[in-house]
């Protein structure tokens, strides 16, 4: 179906560099961005769908580079699959990258690629390699075992090489290694007591949740090496550390990351909201994506708040000197060149996918660099990452139509991305009323679909 949609009076954020293009027309075929000029410069085609953009902002459709579906898990079917993507779509997102591969993901990726299924365009990661047994995963602890981790990801048709934790590091490195004989990249964790951060540094490895990094900040004389990376954060002793960082290393960290890889995913927003500040019973239950989760799950993370040794010995103002180094981390790897990815680490902690993307816009807005510097992290950087910038990520003239009408302006605020007119998935438009309605009947299915594991 050849759908034409003119955007008529648009102000475009077309993210190829900081600007506006104030009162535009974008006219949309087939799929792709047709054209794009001044109003009344732009001829808008007879048969086009109207849509009266005067005075909202038009920008790329967002990408969430870290996320998960409840559906990985055996306690929800993998029927509900298709509605989960729908509820990133509903908010705006139009990319994903899922960082624990399963077949049935692969599956989705290429039925979202079809047009099958209303769905974001899907990157999967393999199946993580770890040193221990955690589901969704390979157990790599010899060289030969991660060779073979590593090519069976490739040959099983993944786009990157996951690594999570306790994998050896001579362990890591073969799989490294093996994965630029093959050409696939790896991405993922730097277990700072297994790899560390320097080894993946000289593997050029995309780091997430700028894992390992707090430990590089340990002064030399400091009586531990360990710090709250990773799993070690729900260890009280860990976070004794706190009394011996080195703020100072900050700007060479940053230095040595971006001359590695410049690409790096903090999920600043689910470290910092699930660990840091802890919100209360009332907060979650405000979340709009609370009513997703089936009561059951609901229960279970109140109970995990509520008895937690991390969350119930650790003080607050410990968990804020842990944040605020990490702000200070991402602005510095920011100032040094690096280019920020957008993810949300959802759906873990009560956080749901979608809206979750948004929550991380926020919060890499708190460490303090620019709306656009946020905003980029949100929408190109990523297509960057992948080298497709050249077909998609920003608004211009042949790019894939994936955009997202906004109400306001995200380069004042960048909460404007929650302020949706609408979405327009690979050329096809939605209103967000549309999509809210999408959101009002998907929650009870979800939440209606778990099932108990036993
Ligand atoms: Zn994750």
């Amino acid at each position: 179906m050849a759908q034409t949609t003119a955007f008529v009076g648009v102000n475009v954020i077309p993210m190829d560099r900081e600007r506006v293009l104030t009162n535009q027309t974008v006219i949309v075929r087939d799929g792709k961005i047709a054209e794009i000029g001044e109003v009344g410069k732009v001829k808008v085609p007879k048969d086009a769908v109207m849509v009266d953009a005067k005075g909202k902002y038009l920008i790329p459709g967002l990408v969430d580079m870290h996320t998960h579906l409840l559906s990985d898990d055996d306690a929800y079917p993998d029927t509900i699959a298709p509605d989960e993507l729908r509820v990133m779509v509903a908010n705006g997102v139009t990319t994903v990258r899922f960082m624990i591969g399963t077949p049935e993901l692969l599956k989705l990726r290429s039925q979202s690629a079809s047009g099958e299924i209303v769905a974001p365009t899907i990157y999967v990661a393999s199946p993580h390699l770890t040193g221990r047994e955690q589901g969704n995963n390979f157990v790599v602890k010899s060289l030969d075992e991660a060779r073979d981790a590593v090519r069976k990801s490739k040959a099983a048709g993944y786009d990157f090489i996951k690594v999570t934790t306790f994998v050896p590091g001579l362990v890591y490195e073969a799989a490294v290694d093996e994965a630029a004989k093959i050409g696939i990249r790896v991405v993922g964790h730097a277990d700072s007591r297994f790899v560390g951060v320097e080894r993946a540094w000289k593997a050029k490895q995309q780091i997430e949740h700028l894992d390992g990094y707090i430990e590089l900040l340990l002064k030399t004389d400091a009586p531990m090496k360990g710090s709250v990376s990773d799993l070690y954060i729900y260890n009280p002793e860990n976070w004794k550390s706190f009394d011996y960082m080195d703020e100072s290393k900050i700007p060479d960290i940053a230095r040595k990351t971006v001359a590695s890889n410049r690409f790096f995913d903090p999920t600043h927003h689910f470290m910092k909201n699930s660990f840091g500040r802890l919100r209360t019973e009332d907060e979650m239950r405000a979340q709009p994506d609370f009513k997703f989760y089936p009561a059951k799950v609901q229960a279970q993370w109140f109970d995990f708040y509520k008895r937690n040794r991390f969350i119930n010995t650790v003080p607050l103002e410990k968990r804020a000197r842990w944040v605020e180094l990490r702000e200070k981390l991402i602005k510095a790897i920011v100032d040094a060149g690096g280019k920020m990815l957008a993810g949300s680490d959802t759906p873990e902690f009560l956080w749901l996918y979608g809206f979750g993307l948004h929550h991380e816009l926020k919060a890499l807005k708190e460490a303090g660099v620019s709306n656009y510097t946020v905003l980029a992290a949100g929408t190109r950087n990523a297509h960057e990452f992948f080298g497709t910038l050249d077909k998609i990520g920003t608004v211009q003239k042949g790019k894939q139509a994936d955009l997202v009408l906004l109400n306001a302006n995200p380069l004042d605020d960048i909460s404007a991305t929650k302020n949706r007119a609408g979405v327009m998935l690979k050329g096809t438009w939605y209103t967000q009323a549309e999509l809210d309605k999408w959101l009002d009947e998907i929650a009870p299915k979800i939440a209606g679909s778990y099932v108990e594991k036993h």
